[in-house]
């Protein structure tokens, strides 16, 4: 598996960096936070936006999800052979700053295999196995797909947005009608799981 780590150094590979459009590209922003919502937690340490200057405020709700980015890497498919792994703060600046991708990750993000697939599966274990186990160990907790005691962490809280991708703000509605269920990813299955 030929592995593509995007970095500072190197994020002209994924981002026109210098590039900002006018109008939000649903089509490729709904895509990639399919992969943002199943990215795996990999620091606590949540980056500061270069452009805004925020830190730690990045919540965003869509296809059913709620999920702050910034602490998690996505795992992006290019080909059967080749994978980007992509800081998930960058969803934040192609959505709150329309930044615009460069068109191999764009292409990527809009036609490779896309997150709780068995194709997905197949290509990504190496590469999410090979940042070592962020997991927590659930004791009273089995994972819904493998019934294996479940061994991960949380990636996304449930919510009933299912319309396109859009920033998220906790209010007194969303306590009530949202709760506080969440879904995790379970590492030995790698399919999503009721934690
Ligand atoms: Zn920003
Ligand atoms: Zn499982």
């Amino acid at each position: 598996m030929h592995v593509i780590k995007i970095s500072e150094n190197n994020v002209q590979l994924v981002m026109q960096s210098v590039q900002f459009s006018e109008e939000k590209d649903y089509e490729f922003l709904n895509d990639l936070w399919e992969y943002v919502l199943f990215s795996k937690n990999v620091t606590r340490t949540l980056p500061m936006c270069k452009i805004c200057s925020g830190k730690g405020t990045f919540e965003y709700e869509g296809l059913g999800g709620i999920k702050k980015v910034g602490n998690g890497e996505m795992y992006i498919p290019i080909t059967e052979k080749e994978v980007y792994v992509v800081p998930d703060i960058l969803f934040h600046y192609f959505y709150s700053h329309n930044a615009i991708p460069t068109s191999t990750f764009r292409n990527a993000v809009l036609h490779g295999h896309k997150p709780d697939t068995n194709q997905y599966r197949k290509i990504v274990r190496e590469v999410y196995d090979s940042n070592g186990k962020y997991g927590i160990l659930w004791k009273s907790i089995r994972c819904s797909y493998c019934g294996e005691i479940f061994e991960g962490s949380i990636s996304f809280r449930i919510s009933k947005h299912k319309g396109n991708v859009r920033m998220f703000r906790e209010n007194f509605f969303s306590k009530i009608l949202y709760g506080q269920r969440y879904v995790g990813v379970c590492l030995k299955c790698l399919h999503y799981s009721r934690v």
